[in-house]
């Protein structure tokens, strides 16, 4: 119980006074397998709130249909929905204590006895751990409480799908972290299919079995965290997950003395990095090809022996930002400026020319389209 399966969603708005029309969901097909954590991920604007909402039934389709275990559900009020969703700011009533505000909902939905009722708030008050508040009113607790009461009062519902949209934004680094474990729990002891809505690609990356990347109303990629971070489909993808992000160049596939090399088209940049053939042939490229190189921070090493290893490079240091436990180093790369990820032991000065390496196995490719053909 709690498959969900979203057909050809697309939901488009006209602004008042407008004939512009903005496509918000742009024919999403998606679906939630029974029991699982979906993190719908993409940057501001790309759609993530409005496909929740049609989810919940807080916006009516503009075409496409959703069905909750083979049960259209696409005409249904939100109430005849076996879902309970979870908002940024809480969305508690500030006259009601902690308990009511729990028990409520189900006051309104069900004809449960108010002994069923208060057996069900008690279990989610163990659960979320907030016996101690179940008195209080939303303005005599912490923020991290707050979102342990809407929690709750999710739980109470005892629903098939928890939808919750960026819970977490509203509370400080700490308890975002604490709360992201909360909630990892909560999944964990009660196995009800979850779709969580975030910009925060550490919470897609950390809570979810699977992320759905979007980009303007258009699913980009689904899949596990560990696949779309180490194969993103296109240059969007990879440039979207990743903290810091991935560096990207521009660059000309030429020939020389037998040897494939990628170097940029800029005059300033020395960049010129050999591929094998078998990248060339695996990839169908041709010379003169254009293409985008992509390295993860992490993948890039300073090195000191150079010349030793014909995929060293040399750029100048611009920056040496230390981060506790490594160094991040910006790097002038022709007109870009790259990011690597270095440990901190690594002694460096600003303004110096380094030579630094990644292996052709961390490199990325992406055509003119942004599509990936290499990762
Ligand atoms: P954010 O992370 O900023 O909340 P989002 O990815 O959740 O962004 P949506 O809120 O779903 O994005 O918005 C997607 C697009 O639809 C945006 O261009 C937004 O301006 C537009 N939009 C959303 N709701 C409405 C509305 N009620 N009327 C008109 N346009 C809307």
């Amino acid at each position: 119980m709690g498959t969900l399966r979203i057909d050809q969603l697309v939901k488009s708005f006209t602004a008042p006074n407008s004939v512009n029309e903005v496509v918000a969901v742009d024919n999403l097909d998606i679906t939630v397998e029974e029991g699982e954590f979906l993190v719908l991920l993409g940057p501001s604007g790309c759609g993530k709130s409005t496909t929740l909402r049609c989810i919940a039934g807080l916006e009516t389709l503009t075409s496409g249909s959703i069905r909750l275990d083979e049960t259209d559900i696409t005409g249904n009020s939100p109430q005849q929905r076996d879902m309970a969703m979870v908002f940024q700011d809480f969305a508690l009533y500030p006259h009601m204590t902690a308990a009511e505000n729990m028990s409520f909902g189900l006051k309104m939905t069900t004809d449960l006895s108010e002994k069923d009722r208060m057996d069900r708030v008690n279990e989610a008050t163990s659960i979320m751990d907030i016996e101690g508040i179940l008195d209080k009113k939303p303005a005599q607790v912490s923020g991290g409480q707050k979102q342990r009461i809407a929690l709750g009062r999710a739980i109470v519902r005892d629903p098939e799908v928890f939808l919750m949209d960026e819970p977490l934004s509203n509370l400080d680094a700490k308890l975002r972290a604490q709360m992201r474990t909360e909630i990892q729990r909560l999944h964990r002891q009660l196995g009800v299919t979850t779709i969580y809505v975030t910009h925060d690609q550490t919470e897609a990356m950390t809570m979810s079995d699977r992320i759905a990347v979007l980009n303007n109303g258009e699913l980009q990629q689904i899949g596990t965290p560990d696949y779309v971070y180490h194969h993103p489909t296109n240059q969007f993808v990879a440039g979207f997950l990743g903290e810091p992000s991935m560096n990207f160049l521009e660059v000309q596939l030429s020939e020389t003395d037998d040897q494939y090399v990628l170097t940029a088209d800029d005059a300033t940049t020395t960049f010129a990095y050999p591929i094998d053939e078998t990248i060339v042939q695996e990839c169908d490229l041709a010379i003169g090809q254009r293409l985008t190189v992509g390295v993860r921070p992490e993948d890039i090493s300073v090195t000191d022996d150079e010349g030793t290893n014909n995929h060293s490079q040399t750029a100048m240091l611009d920056v040496v930002e230390p981060m506790g436990s490594d160094n991040f180093l910006y790097l002038l790369v022709g007109q870009e400026s790259w990011t690597a990820r270095v440990d901190e032991d690594v002694e460096l000065t600003e303004g110096e020319q380094v030579t630094y390496l990644f292996e052709e196995s961390d490199l990325h490719l992406f055509a003119d389209d942004g599509t990936t053909l290499k990762s």
